[in-house]
């Protein structure tokens, strides 16, 4: 495979330096490293420069080859849907059957999916969304919720992406909830999460991206001269309901998602 001729540092010299978060990432060295990963586009940065863009363009590796890659990928778990008896498998991962399709709720929000891996649902489908659904349900093992928390590199295979949920995830989230104190209220209401207390943090909120992958996030504030603390922690359920992949997959979705919801708040009314 073609080496990127250009590096993430060079890219950002590139780019307008706002971390505005309207490509989804919480600032624009994250968004270069993405460009440079081929997880997104130029065109993704709707105030580059043209020129810049131009520029970038001529040196960037082709995006063909990962995207093809995550297309093979689709086109597999589509394929095995087929396989999925959807009425046997609906009480498994807490979905319902109904007019040959189930209807699983993710964040508060319906989603259809028929046999063939068509998704649909009455919200916007987010890209990010479809590959981890479609994983879960065609996912070989399936427990229930234990209540049982543990970190992310406590699950199987968590140890091997730790460094990258730490970085795609739990850090750019933190900041996030930094600079804006209200954001894991909002989504709260939002998304139909819910409060419990946890010791020392300030709030503790569980979503549920997955009926049977519920996720715990903690945060306590900034106090004085100490940092910020951000955990995301997953019932220990999750692990063998979704692969450590897609409990990843799942997790910078959701990051890049507040972080959109986030840059909304702060835009001036027009
Ligand atoms: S959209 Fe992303 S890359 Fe572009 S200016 Fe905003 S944060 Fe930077």
């Amino acid at each position: 495979m073609a080496k990127p001729t250009l590096t993430p540092l060079e890219i950002y010299k590139a780019l307008p330096g706002t971390n505005c978060g309207k490509c989804f990432l919480p600032s624009c060295l994250a968004f270069a490293a993405a460009l440079v990963a081929g997880r997104l586009k130029l065109s993704d940065c709707p105030d580059l420069a043209p020129d810049q863009r131009q520029t970038l363009a001529g040196r960037l590796q082709p995006r063909e080859s990962r995207e093809t890659e995550q297309a093979e990928f689709m086109d597999k778990l589509r394929a095995k849907m087929g396989t999925i008896d959807l009425a046997a498998v609906a009480p498994l991962i807490g979905a319902t059957y109904q007019d040959q399709r189930l209807a699983i709720r993710s964040m508060g929000k319906d989603f259809l999916v028929d046999a063939h891996g068509t998704v649909t649902s009455e919200c916007h489908i987010i890209p990010w969304v479809e590959a981890p659904l479609l994983s879960y349900i065609t996912h070989r093992t399936h427990a229930e919720i234990t209540g049982k928390w543990l970190s992310f590199r406590e699950l199987q295979g968590g140890i091997d992406w730790q460094g990258l949920f730490t970085s795609r995830c739990e850090t750019p989230l933190r900041q996030l909830a930094d600079a804006n104190p209200d954001l894991l209220g909002d989504i709260i209401d939002l998304f139909m999460g819910r409060t419990i207390p946890w010791y020392e943090a300030d709030i503790a909120l569980i979503l549920h991206p997955l009926p049977k992958v519920p996720i715990l996030i903690c945060y306590q504030a900034p106090e004085e001269d100490l940092e910020s603390v951000l955990n995301i922690f997953f019932d220990e359920c999750c692990a063998v309901n979704l692969h450590i992949k897609s409990i990843f997959t799942l997790c910078s979705g959701l990051v890049q998602m507040f972080t959109k919801i986030a840059a909304q708040h702060r835009s001036p009314p027009t």
